[in-house]
């Protein structure tokens, strides 16, 4: 063998690397836009739905991950809508998982509202997935019928007790809503200190219409600055600075008392976009190169255009160049409504 070809052999293709010399390392996958929830901050009650024919199958989806993967992407989330009410998606997930065999994948790790865990949870540990993010806002049945309007607070509980039992480490999701969950957080906390969860906050991101003129409110009504459910948190808890990282956003603390980590994610009152690893790819084919612009790419026509990988690997490239250096949101009262169009279930978050 030459030189040039052990080189090429050790090295493989080239890293996806864009014009900010940021590494694209981090895959999250929406898998469908549909869910068994309506929460109010994500979704109009009457969603329109992507028809069938738009979305990609499992083997697609498969297939155009597992080229992500050969570029250098080492880390998966799949996401959506809710990934779990996807027909057969475990065979999607089990697909995936050989990629951790063969060490050309660090993690496979989903987020979900756990609904399906009760049924899910031990195929998702077979499959190699070690652990999970869940959202969940409140720890309050009535109040959590509010914010997902079709869930019930007992069946999440039962799938959280699922993925404990199969042994899925679990990291506890909560979107910050100015008098919904704001008094019970400081309790999450608590909660999750006795369950062994981490739990990470969210500010609410101004993104698709969401039935504002309805009575449940628009955006700046839901709007709550971290900095200030911080502030409450330390009232009560005793919070260390930590430097532990997950490979996402969130700045992390560990609350002394229960030796639990909360995280913080503030798109809004901090940017985070300068180490930016992520892509997020959609159900339909479309990668965004960033949550917050509606810049995308698509690359189903690739994907279905030849069954050579080539022109799928150029346009997964060639969107990369297009990655921009970071996002703008602002919700004030100039800016009530939503910052880009599409929804949450559509790039999964
Ligand atoms: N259905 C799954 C779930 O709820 O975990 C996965 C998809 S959901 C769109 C992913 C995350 O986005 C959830 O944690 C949800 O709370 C969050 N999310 C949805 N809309 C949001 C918004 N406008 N601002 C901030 N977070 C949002
Ligand atoms: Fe469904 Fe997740 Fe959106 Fe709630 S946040 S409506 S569970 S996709």
């Amino acid at each position: 063998m030459t030189q040039t070809a052990t080189s090429l052999q050790a090295t493989g293709p080239a890293p996806l690397i864009d014009p900010f010399e940021r590494a694209v390392t981090y895959l999250r996958v929406s898998v469908t836009d549909r869910c068994d929830f309506r929460c109010v901050y994500c979704m109009a009650e009457d969603m329109t739905f992507l028809p069938k024919a738009d979305v990609l199958s499992l083997e697609e989806l498969e297939r155009l991950c597992s080229a992500f993967i050969r570029l250098g992407v080492r880390k998966l989330r799949l996401t959506g809508g809710e990934p779990l009410v996807r027909r057969n998606i475990m065979s999607l997930i089990e697909g995936l998982g050989q990629h951790l065999k063969t060490g050309m994948l660090d993690e496979l790790t989903l987020t979900t509202n756990a609904s399906q865990l009760g049924k899910y949870a031990d195929q998702l540990v077979a499959a190699g997935v070690k652990r999970i993010n869940v959202s969940l806002d409140t720890l309050d049945p009535e109040k959590f019928a509010r914010i997902t309007r079709w869930g019930r607070l007992n069946q999440v509980f039962d799938g959280l007790q699922a993925a404990k039992a199969a042994g899925l480490d679990v990291k506890i999701n909560a979107v910050a809503l100015r008098g919904v969950n704001q008094d019970e957080i400081p309790a999450m906390v608590e909660w999750c200190g006795r369950e062994g969860f981490d739990l990470t906050l969210i500010e609410v991101m101004p993104m698709g219409e969401i039935g504002g003129d309805n009575g449940e409110g628009d955006r700046l009504d839901q709007y709550l600055p971290l900095s200030t459910v911080r502030a409450d948190l330390e009232n009560r808890w005793t919070l260390d600075d930590s430097d532990y990282q997950t490979g996402g956003p969130a700045r992390y603390v560990t609350v002394r008392e229960t030796g639990q980590r909360v995280g913080f994610i503030t798109p809004l009152t901090h940017n985070f976009c300068e180490s930016c690893n992520r892509v997020r790819l959609t159900c339909t084919g479309t990668v965004y190169m960033c949550l917050g612009q509606d810049d995308a790419a698509d690359l189903r026509s690739a994907l279905r255009d030849s069954n050579d990988d080539g022109l799928l690997d150029a346009a997964i490239r060639e969107a990369i160049t297009r990655k921009p250096k970071g996002h703008d949101f602002i919700i004030d009262r100039n800016n009530r409504g939503a910052a880009v169009e599409r929804h949450m279930s559509v790039t999964g978050g």
